[in-house]
């Protein structure tokens, strides 16, 4: 589903990855972890489409096509969702026609009609049920004002909405409390099926008691010096990292 070889790239002239080599098949959770600054969050970006960062070299293809030939929107229209650290606040909009808009915007994309009021909400209804969220918070402007809690909540809404074929999840962990990781961590769980694929960034291992990862990858210094099983995370959690570093000679 996701391949990617040799991926190179840089912010306002730094280099932050420099040689990333992953491959995600369909049915696979694959967890990026790394200290801090090690890139992990660029690494989403990238993926993402974001602009303000530079692809040097490397490749990265997803199913079958090249991703870094397609701008950020139409990678999110070929089943790319990220969830960004920080959800943006869009004041005036709730999260009913923010949903719409972007499934409308999905459906054009492949061709297809839009969705009609009543199909709309029966999978509003039914995306509601299954990530636990409150009818309530989809009638307020997106973001504004939420917790961090109803912030995480309605992000696993969304993708619930959108099923995603590769969703990239960033999670600092800092700002999550035990609620909040639950909800993200259930909501992928649901989610998950044989024809998707999430990779989950986080600096913590406790996000991975919840979501069990099939792949553990440590990021260092913008490459990947370890990969391994679910192991590899509560190593990490009692060791750190600076074995892995040693290990790796990059110490
Ligand atoms: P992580 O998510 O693993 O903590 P990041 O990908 O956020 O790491 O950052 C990797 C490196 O890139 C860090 O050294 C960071 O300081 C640098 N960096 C990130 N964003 C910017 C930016 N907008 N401008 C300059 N440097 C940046
Ligand atoms: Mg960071
Ligand atoms: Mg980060």
């Amino acid at each position: 589903m996701l391949s990617i070889k040799d991926l190179h790239a840089s912010i306002e002239g730094k280099e932050i990855l420099k040689g990333i080599n992953l491959e995600v098949k369909p049915g696979e959770v694959h967890a990026i972890m790394g200290p801090n600054g090690s890139g992990k969050s660029t690494l989403a970006s990238v993926l993402a489409g974001r602009e303000d960062y530079t692809v040097d070299s490397g490749e990265i293809t997803f199913n079958g096509k090249d991703l870094l030939e397609l701008e950020a929107d139409e990678r999110a229209k070929e089943g790319v969702f990220l969830a960004f650290q920080y959800p943006i606040e869009i004041p005036g909009v709730t999260t009913t026609n923010f949903m719409k808009t972007a499934l409308n915007k999905i459906r054009e994309y492949k061709g297809l009609e839009p969705l009609d009021a009543v199909s709309f909400l029966g999978q509003m209804k039914e995306k509601m049920k299954l990530v636990e969220i409150d009818q309530s918070l989809l009638s307020r402007s997106l973001n504004e004002g939420f917790s961090g809690g109803e912030k995480k909540r309605n992000e696993i809404f969304q993708m619930a909405m959108l099923e995603p074929t590769l969703a990239v999840l960033d999670e600092t962990d800092s700002g999550l409390d035990i609620d909040a990781l639950r909800i993200v961590a259930n909501g992928v769980n649901k989610l998950k099926n044989d024809d998707n694929a999430t990779i989950v960034v986080t600096h913590y291992q406790r996000l991975l008691d919840y979501i069990v990862p099939d792949f553990v990858h440590v990021l260092f210094d913008g490459k990947i010096v370890k990969t391994g099983g679910k192991e590899l995370a509560h190593q990490l959690e009692e060791k750190g990292y600076d074995w892995i570093k040693e290990e790796a000679g990059v110490a």
